[in-house]
């Protein structure tokens, strides 16, 4: 494997965090492969914001289809059931929690990363947030690094800038990293909202503004915004 240390393959959803990703990477290296997963989300704006947002960093951009999840069925974010806050009956988790998608994303995307010969990898995931999601853990994420390492004879790097941060430093990463630019940029071009609305417009951007995902933006935002 022919390797270099100045690219790096960003995953990005089209959410907040993966954007702010992208802008930190940008910062660090020289190329940028972006790469979205198309697994059967409820919103394909999730997936147009994300084509946006390459375009307009002007990196390229791969859509890997990825849609076993709403096969195995059994959370909001892939099928019918309706997002709330409240724990699937089997677990302590979230019903936004789709099992093993994290885990598969990275490894796909160290996948596409290998294919180019690069072996930094950067994922906006986060442990701090309400969630508590075990993927999105940074044990979970030194774990899996071993396992590709390991798995590709690869010396892999997964780079989690926001593993440590909530959602109000977030921001404040976005407005330090580009500035009111990138801050209207995250407003404007990014989907936070489980139920992809895109017709309500807020200080912090678009979404219906009850759903988990847009207290959780909004609080963020109302907290960085007042400091
Ligand atoms: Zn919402």
């Amino acid at each position: 494997m022919q390797q270099t240390l100045d690219a790096a393959v960003v995953l990005l959803s089209g959410g907040q965090d993966s954007a702010t990703c992208l802008a930190w990477a940008l910062r660090r290296y020289q190329r940028i492969h972006a790469v979205t997963f198309d697994y059967g989300q409820r919103h394909k704006i999730e997936l147009d914001a994300a084509a946006t947002i390459s375009t307009m960093a002007g990196v390229s951009q791969s859509v890997i289809p990825c849609n076993s999840f709403t096969a195995l069925g059994g959370n909001a974010l892939t099928g019918t059931e309706a997002v709330s806050a409240t724990v699937r009956a089997d677990s302590q988790l979230p019903n936004t929690f789709v099992p093993g998608r994290n885990l598969i994303f990275i490894t796909l995307a160290a996948a596409c990363a290998y294919q180019r010969g690069i072996t930094e990898i950067v994922t906006g995931i986060c442990q701090t947030d309400y969630s508590g999601y075990p993927d999105c853990r940074m044990d979970t994420m030194v774990a899996l690094q071993e396992a590709l390492r390991r798995g590709m004879e690869a010396p892999f790097t997964i780079h989690t800038p926001l593993m440590r941060l909530d959602k109000a430093a977030t921001w404040s990463l976005a407005e330090r990293l580009g500035g009111q630019a990138l801050v209207d940029l995250v407003i404007e071009e990014t989907v936070t909202c489980y139920e992809g609305d895109r017709t309500h417009r807020h200080a912090w951007g678009y979404g219906c503004g009850a759903c988990p995902a847009c207290q959780l933006r909004l609080r963020g935002y109302e907290h960085f915004a007042t400091r």
